[in-house]
């Protein structure tokens, strides 16, 4: 059995993290997880921004103009004919936020998460959710567990015990310092990280 967070809440989507890694086919706790990947197996298909034909050109502007930090990505809340479901990701962020989000959407689907949610959720630079109303649980849930799928607690433990910086970590794992820091945090890891950063090892 690997080792998992103190935490009970930790170990709850710790659990299912590595149920969805292994559904990726990852073997090693430090190979970087590509979420684009694993969203075929899920049945979601993310469609670039640009080709939702359905949007006004002023919800458009909207989306990636005054709007374009309320919202990391969407899900269709309907399904596709042949059973997918339609993502869509902020195309004015970058890759590593768009792995965050993705692996959101792919956990909802995972833990067989109603699709009652709102299609839009809003969220803060570091990747928070300020809306919430919606079921926040379920919101939390599928956050916190596409993030332990991102950088699981043992690799990322074993980086913080051998000096590395989050910059490093995130940049391992493709995702943002922000992400790292959070799992670091979440993790009850912090003290270990400021000691081994700090002591220069
Ligand atoms: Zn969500």
């Amino acid at each position: 059995m690997d080792e998992l967070p103190p935490t009970q809440k930790g170990r709850h989507h710790e659990i299912r993290a590595l149920g969805l890694r292994e559904f990726a086919g990852l073997k090693r706790d430090d190979e970087p997880l590509d979420p684009f990947e694993l969203a075929r197996y899920a049945n979601l298909l993310v469609v670039p921004f640009e080709q939702i034909a359905a949007l006004s050109p002023e919800t458009v502007e909207h989306l990636t103009g005054d709007g374009k930090n309320a919202w990391s990505g969407g899900a269709a809340s309907h399904k596709l004919p042949d059973g997918r479901k339609l993502i869509i990701l902020n195309p004015t962020h970058g890759k590593n936020r768009h792995h965050a989000t993705l692996m959101e959407e792919i956990s909802h689907v995972f833990l067989g998460h109603k699709p009652s949610r709102l299609a839009i959720e809003r969220k803060n630079e570091k990747g928070e959710i300020i809306a919430r109303d919606y079921n926040h649980a379920i919101e939390e849930e599928a956050y916190s567990t596409g993030v332990a799928a991102l950088v699981p607690y043992t690799a990322l433990k074993r980086m913080v015990e051998n000096g590395k910086t989050i910059n490093e970590i995130a940049r391992h794992f493709g995702v943002s310092r922000a992400l790292v820091e959070f799992r670091i945090k979440i993790s009850r890891l912090w003290e270990l990280y400021s000691k081994s950063v700090f002591s220069g090892s």
